[in-house]
C-alpha cells in the first residue's frame, strides 16, 4: 500500500472519522455534476449550462464547509469571570441552512440553543458559528439536534443544556408527498433541563414552545 494512502487512512482515523479518506479531484466533482445534467435530460455543452457544474461544486463548497471545521476546538475559548452568573442563557431563533443526506435538498429552519452554566459561558456568536458548522454538512433533523447539544454538554460542561430545532425540509415540501408548510421540531435536553421539571418549563417557556413557534422568514 503506498504511504500516502496509509497516512491519509489513520488521519481519517484519528481525527476526521466523518472525511473520505481519498477525496475525488475538483475535476470529478465536475463531471460527476455533468453526468447529473445528462441525467435530468438535458446537454451539458448547450451554453446556458456550460458554467453550471462550476458554479455547483462551488456551491457544494459552501453548503457543506461545516466538514473542514471541528466544532470543539470552535467551543475551546470560555470564559470564567461571570460574577456569579447562573441562570440560563438562551439564543433563540438562530436560523440555519442545512441538507437532508438523504435527498440532498435544504432543510432551512431555526434552532433554539440554551444552557444552565455551572463555571464557564462562550461567547453567544460561538454558539452560532457551532450551529453553523454542524448545519454545514449532510444531516438529519434529529442528528444535527444532538450533536449541537452533544458539544456544548462536552466543552462547557454546563448544569444543563437544551437545543430545540424547527425546520422546514424541502424534500417533503417539493417532492415525494408534496406537503408545504410542514415543520418538524426536535429537541434534546441534558441535565438540569431534563431531570428538573421546573428548570426544563423555564428553558422552554425562554426559547419557546416547541411547535409553537411560527417559522414566517424561511
Ligand atoms: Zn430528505
Amino acid at each position: 500500500m503506498p504511504r500516502a494512502f496509509a497516512s491519509s487512512v489513520s488521519l481519517s482515523e484519528n481525527s476526521l472519522k466523518s472525511v473520505p479518506a481519498q477525496r475525488p479531484t475538483r475535476e470529478e466533482a465536475l463531471d460527476a455534476v455533468r453526468t447529473l445534467l445528462r441525467w435530468a435530460g438535458d446537454d451539458p455543452t448547450r451554453e446556458g449550462l456550460l458554467g453550471t457544474p462550476d458554479r455547483v461544486v462551488r456551491s457544494y463548497e459552501e453548503f457543506f464547509s461545516g466538514y473542514g471545521e471541528d466544532p470543539v476546538a470552535l467551543l475551546q475559548r470560555t470564559f470564567e469571570e461571570t460574577d456569579g452568573y447562573d441562570e440560563i442563557v438562551a439564543l433563540r431563533d438562530i436560523r440555519f441552512e442545512s441538507h437532508c443526506e438523504h435527498h440532498i435538498a435544504p432543510i432551512i429552519g431555526k434552532v433554539h440553543v440554551a444552557y444552565l452554566p455551572k463555571k464557564r459561558v462562550v461567547g453567544i456568536s460561538k454558539l452560532a458559528r457551532l450551529v453553523e458548522v454542524y448545519a454545514k454538512r449532510l444531516q438529519i433533523q434529529e442528528k444535527m439536534t444532538a450533536q449541537i447539544a452533544n458539544t456544548l454538554d462536552e466543552v462547557l460542561q454546563p448544569k444543563g443544556v437544551a437545543v430545540v430545532i424547527e425546520a422546514a425540509h424541502q424534500c417533503m415540501t417539493t417532492r415525494g408527498v408534496h406537503k408545504p408548510g410542514v415543520t418538524m421540531v426536535t429537541s434534546r435536553m441534558l441535565g438540569a433541563f431534563r431531570d428538573d421539571p421546573l428548570s426544563r418549563r423555564e428553558v422552554l417557556a425562554m426559547i419557546g414552545t416547541p411547535g409553537g413557534a411560527k417559522l414566517d422568514n424561511v
